[in-house]
């Protein structure tokens, strides 16, 4: 199948579809972050949702957070001698919070622009992640200010956290990066999109959570991809779709080369075998595929990597990069 013939096949009854959002979609290059670039953005990327509303699509929207985390971080840098500052998975929560009353307040106004009538709500989602994944030994993940050698060093011996250095830039709070296994709240997620609710859920990819040998949860001093979790939720709730929009309108082989070579149309085996090549970076592109290739292995149908802009004419089978899983 080329990219200009049709995907087809995408809308059967009413199809559930995850969303994920990148961690551009609401403070674009270039903007600060102010409360009217959220405002403004998400208003954006409502109207470009709507293309799905439209198709009458079952609607999960999960999104990044790494841009509003870094100031609730930041700010706790500034502040530490005035006020308490917070761990990692409240800062999360925080920030589902507030990104999700973005979204809802926007997707409402879309959706009363065209009389249609559905609601919009936000969880706040917890994530199991294993206790012993891998990830704890090594945290890998730059978050928070860039600091000077010797208070990120205090940093380390007071609070106990791991540092690292990045080259020529300074210091910087390094966490791990587990791998999601289950969305505490994925029954009710799954039930509120059943019922036509637009449901805005895993922020940042979601709140890490383990249990405890009491067998209650507590929350993380980690983070966890955004796509590997809207991966798992997609499965869990036994999604259609999962479709990841980001800054570039597709996936290309030999992407920092010469002549990246787009892709329209990517069957399993080959997603399985480009992955196995290399040809996608860590903490890019890397993870959206293999979420898709997850996907896919555990009985997803398709999955898409497009740009807001784009989302209409790749639907139309037009644009982006269409994962197709087993027939
Ligand atoms: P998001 O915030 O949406 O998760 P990322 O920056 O993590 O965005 O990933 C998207 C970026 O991946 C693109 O801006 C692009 O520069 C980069 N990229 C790396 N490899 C590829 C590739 N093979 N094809 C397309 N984009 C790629
Ligand atoms: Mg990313």
């Amino acid at each position: 199948m080329s990219v200009d013939e049709p995907a087809g096949g995408f809308v059967t009854g009413k199809p559930t579809v995850v969303v994920a959002l990148g961690g551009h979609a609401f403070v674009k290059r270039g903007e600060t972050g102010t409360h009217e670039d959220h405002r403004n953005n998400a208003a954006r990327i409502s109207e470009s949702l709507m293309t799905l509303v439209d198709r009458e699509y079952q609607l999960v929207i999960t999104h990044g957070n790494g841009p509003q985390v870094g100031a609730l971080l930041a700010q706790d840098e500034r502040c530490r001698d005035q006020q308490p500052g917070s761990p990692l998975d409240v800062h999360v929560a925080r920030t589902e919070g507030s990104l999700g009353y973005y979204l809802q307040q926007e997707l409402l106004n879309s959706l009363r622009r065209r009389s249609v009538r559905r609601f919009v709500v936000t969880v706040i989602t917890q994530v199991i992640v294993d206790g012993d994944d891998p990830a704890f030994e090594k945290p890998t993940k730059p978050i928070g200010p860039f600091l000077a050698r010797d208070e990120a060093l205090r940093r380390r011996d007071e609070l106990g956290w791991v540092v690292g250095e990045e080259k020529g830039r300074g210091w910087r709070r390094l966490v791990p990066s587990p791998m999601p296994r289950r969305v505490i709240q994925r029954d009710m997620i799954r039930e509120a999109t059943a019922k036509g609710h637009i449901v805005v859920a895993a922020g940042g990819g979601g709140i890490p959570v383990r249990k405890t040998a009491a067998g209650d949860y507590e929350g993380v001093e980690a983070v966890i991809d955004k796509d590997r979790t809207s991966a798992v939720l997609a499965q869990e709730i036994g999604a259609h779709l999962l479709l990841i929009l980001t800054d570039v309108d597709r996936v290309y082989l030999g992407y920092a080369g010469e002549s990246p070579k787009p892709l329209g149309a990517v069957t399993l085996a080959e997603c399985a075998a480009y992955i196995e090549a290399g040809h996608f970076p860590p903490g890019s592109m890397g993870p959206k595929v293999e979420a898709i290739h997850d996907f896919l292995i555990k009985g997803g149908s398709r999955g898409l990597i497009t740009s807001a802009d784009r989302l209409e004419e790749a639907l139309a089978g037009r644009a982006g990069t269409h994962f197709i899983g087993r027939i």
